[in-house]
């Protein structure tokens, strides 16, 4: 016998649980299911399908009315900047490089790393992404590893710790004994649910001295992600260099990518890399244009990532809406300056819910374990229902309604790796305040050791006057009058 709507404490490793009469969008060749069950046993998902037979005992969890997807896969978060979530609000990209290299990246310890990333991986649950590459740069030392390391083990979610430090030297801090013993010591035994990259980035000095950390990336079997294509910061002559260093393998993830030309995304095609595409960032801190609308030119596989909470959330509706309408955009621009309409959009719904799920997998090389709802692979999944909301009815076009009309609050059951760890919109066993206070605590220590005045100025970059366009049209009277007085 199985029972309908079991208590969340039911829910037990090795008890077998199944959604029921979900519209379920596999990502695999079995495309979307109207009204069809995905079963879970142990770790793996065992069976998907319309009214499955299942073992005796199974929980089940009634689906109706949502759609079941694979587990979204963020390949490029900074999760440790989790803890100061927001401030950053109005930076430009310069403002970032101040704060992190020379301000804060000053005086951060351990404990702030680890709060940011406990924060970070709590709302990675919590919204469905059940896979998150931490681009953790800021490990000064194998102490801050550990601190970084202790908050993803501490939260039940699938990681990668994409090891780096952008203050040292790759070739150096890559070879040095104490992170390979932090290497040995953290990775020896092989786990899924966390696992290790090298996260560096190249700048195109003319000796390319990053050399020394791609060979130890091969020597430790490691994969790389590097921010690429970063207007004014790496750009065509780093793609040129690792190209002809022959360091340019499928096992390499190009962040943005957003400002190469057309021999550099070539390069990427050819040797079979893949890129982590973060829209909003690139809107926002000038990277150069979301790179879908050229990428997918060339046939590269994209994911898609949030890159740091300081500027932006770790929504992954989000990401994608951006994403769809960003590559759209772009479009219609380059078709009106033709004189031209745009009768059909090249890029659908359903491709960037395959860049959150699959091609995310593929980014992190785990293809073979999740990022599709395929009898064998991982668990990883998330129900999304409402059944209050207006936005969850109709459900006529299932990507479309998960790109476009879907969001956080619809995320009713997450599950990752057989285990559910939130149920009926509410995290199990998981509850936010101790992490808040951590980040409290870390937000306090910033603030005391900046100062009040630079913590103000931080979040509050000046305009410079000479931006100011002068316009006839302004308002001298009235509330607008004190927007223009703002920047006196
Ligand atoms: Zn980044």
């Amino acid at each position: 016998m199985t029972e309908s709507t079991p208590a969340a404490e039911q829910f037990s490793s090795d008890r077998p649980f199944v959604f029921r009469n979900a519209t379920v969008i596999t990502m695999d060749q079995q495309g979307v299911l109207e009204d069809a069950d995905v079963l879970v046993i142990g770790r793996d998902i065992a069976a998907v399908g319309p009214r499955l037979e299942v073992p005796e005992g199974t929980l089940e969890i009634d689906a109706s009315g949502g759609i079941v997807t694979p587990g979204f896969v963020d390949t490029h978060r900074h999760m440790w900047q989790s803890a100061l979530r927001g401030y950053g609000g109005d930076w430009a990209l310069s403002q970032y490089f101040v704060f992190y290299y020379l301000n804060w990246g000053e005086v951060f310890r351990p404990e702030d790393v680890y709060a940011g990333n406990l924060l970070s991986a709590l709302e990675s649950v919590d919204t469905g992404v059940t896979t998150t590459l931490d681009w953790s740069h800021g490990l000064r030392t194998p102490e801050y590893g550990e601190a970084a390391l202790q908050a993803l083990r501490e939260i039940p979610g699938r990681f990668v710790l994409g090891y780096g430090n952008y203050l040292g030297a790759p070739w150096e801090w890559a070879n040095a004994p104490e992170f390979r013993d932090f290497v040995s010591k953290n990775f020896s035994s092989h786990d899924d649910m966390l696992t290790l990259q090298l996260a560096f980035d190249v700048p195109g000095a003319s000796d390319f001295p990053e050399r020394g950390a791609f060979e130890a990336a091969r020597e430790l079997g490691l994969r790389v992600t590097t921010h690429a294509g970063v207007w004014g910061a790496t750009t065509d002559t780093a793609i040129t260099q690792m190209y002809d260093a022959g360091f340019m393998t499928p096992e390499i993830t190009y962040v943005h990518s957003a400002s190469l030309n057309e021999q550099s995304y070539q390069k990427i095609a050819a040797t079979g890399g893949t890129v982590s595409v973060a829209t909003e960032s690139e809107q926002s801190a000038g990277q150069g244009y979301p790179s879908t609308w050229a990428i997918r030119k060339h046939g590269i596989p994209a994911s898609l990532s949030m890159d740091t909470s300081v500027w932006w959330s770790a929504d992954f509706f989000s990401a994608m809406r951006a994403t769809l309408s960003a590559d759209r955009s772009r479009d219609h621009l380059e078709a009106h300056a033709r004189g031209e309409t745009i009768v059909a959009n090249r890029l659908r719904a359903e491709d960037v819910l395959h860049m959150a799920t699959m091609g995310g997998a593929l980014s992190i090389g785990l293809e073979d374990r999740i990022g599709s709802l395929t009898p064998g692979k991982r668990a990883d999944i998330v129900l999304i229902k409402n059944d209050e909301s207006p936005a969850m009815t109709p459900i006529l076009h299932p990507y479309a309604h998960v790109v476009y009309q879907a969001g956080t609050a619809d995320v009713h059951t997450v599950v990752v790796d057989g285990k559910v760890v939130k149920y009926q919109g509410k995290r199990i066993g998981l509850p936010l305040a101790p992490v808040r206070d951590k980040v409290a605590a870390s937000v306090e220590y910033v603030r005391s050791k900046l100062g009040e005045k630079a913590w103000t100025e931080g979040m509050h970059p000046e305009i410079p006057v000479d931006e100011e366009i002068e316009n006839p049209y302004r308002y001298t009277d009235g509330d607008a009058h004190v927007v223009a007085r703002a920047h006196d």
